[in-house]
């Protein structure tokens, strides 16, 4: 089985990514032929600052081999080292509605805010079909908010299949049910574009005020409290053991614990688990020459994967098979 999924270089990584994608991700190592990629072509839809995107790229390759991503088995790679992909989308294009991506929440949600949407943003799902497709990927490890993108990768898949034959594997979306949705310091879903992140490897100091910043109700340190409803307590329960999780909502439940009080709680622990992983990212982050060889290597993994099943849909469409089929 091979599993795949990206991760977009338009900020430091939060702990939405981290618990929704990254760790699940990580997981599959040991089940899938994983393939991981930094999703610079997508970010462009809305970067356009050159030292931004190379910074935010080196952070996300940093961030996947700190949480324990082993270059020997899984292939890292930076999704424009294989421009393929860009063609592949081409092909999907050309078999996908315009009205399938009118309906694209990212889309309709770009249009609602007013936004001044390209025609990058537009054609998202197609490009990110094509990722999916080229790898000839069976699981998609995400969020829920990517779950129609990759239903939208599957009718692609069918739609090219029905009209030209078997040439791709149809894949499936991987949600976790218990960490589906992050909260962000709001309670909404955490996301970059809200406001309400917290950054994986901010330090402890900043980690800490920034986590106080979580919103709560004004009940007082004499109030009985809901730890169900607590934005501080649905992200101590993602990161404590179940014992601590007990203890912390029978205090919630009796007078005497101030929300100042939960979010320390939750900073401890947070912290205690990111501490030893944030060493091995900040040393990472200061050896570029071995991030760019660990991308390379995947780059070229990753290529000769994507231009077989891309010789095959080209092949399959009537396209000629380009000299270059036998590269790299
Ligand atoms: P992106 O940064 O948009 O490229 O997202 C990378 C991955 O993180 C995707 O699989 C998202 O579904 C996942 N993700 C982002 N935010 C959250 C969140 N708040 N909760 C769960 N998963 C998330």
């Amino acid at each position: 089985m091979r599993a795949l999924t990206g991760i977009k270089p338009t900020a430091t990584p939060h702990i939405g990514n981290l618990l929704g994608m990254i760790e699940p991700a990580l997981r599959l190592q040991d089940t899938h032929d994983a393939y991981y990629f930094i999703a610079d072509y997508h970010a462009l839809t809305t970067l356009h600052d050159r030292e931004k995107m190379r910074q935010y790229s080196r952070e996300v390759a940093a961030t996947w081999l700190a949480l324990g991503l082993d270059p020997a088995r899984t292939v890292l790679f930076a999704q424009s080292d294989v421009p393929e992909v860009a063609e592949l989308a081409w092909l999907l294009a050309c078999v996908t509605g315009v009205g399938a991506l009118e309906r694209a929440h990212a889309y309709k949600a770009a249009q609602e805010a007013g936004k001044d949407i390209n025609v990058g943003t537009f054609f998202y799902p197609v490009l990110m079909a094509a990722d999916i497709l080229a790898y000839d990927s069976d699981h998609v490890p995400v969020g829920k908010d990517q779950k129609q993108h990759v239903e939208m990768a599957r009718d692609m898949a069918l739609a090219f299949n029905h009209r030209f034959g078997e040439v791709f594997v149809v894949p499936e979306p991987l949600i976790r049910d218990e960490v589906a949705t992050i909260p962000g310091l709001d309670g909404r879903k955490m996301s970059k574009s809200y406001g309400n992140a917290v950054e994986v490897w901010l330090p402890s100091k900043q980690l800490r005020k920034k986590l106080m910043g979580i919103v709560t109700d004004s009940k007082g340190v004499d109030d009985v409290k809901d730890p169900d409803t607590c934005n501080v307590f649905s992200l101590y329960k993602l990161f404590a053991t179940p014992d601590q999780v007990a203890a912390l909502a029978a205090r919630y439940r009796a007078p005497g614990l101030g929300y100042g009080h939960a979010k320390q709680e939750l900073f401890e622990v947070v912290d205690a688990q990111l501490a030893p992983a944030r060493e091995r990212y900040e040393a990472l982050l200061a050896e570029p020459d071995r991030l760019d060889a660990v991308l390379a290597d995947g780059a070229h993994r990753a290529r000769r994967l994507a231009l077989s099943v891309l010789g095959r849909a080209r092949d399959a469409c009537g396209l000629g098979r380009a000299p270059r089929w036998g590269a790299p």
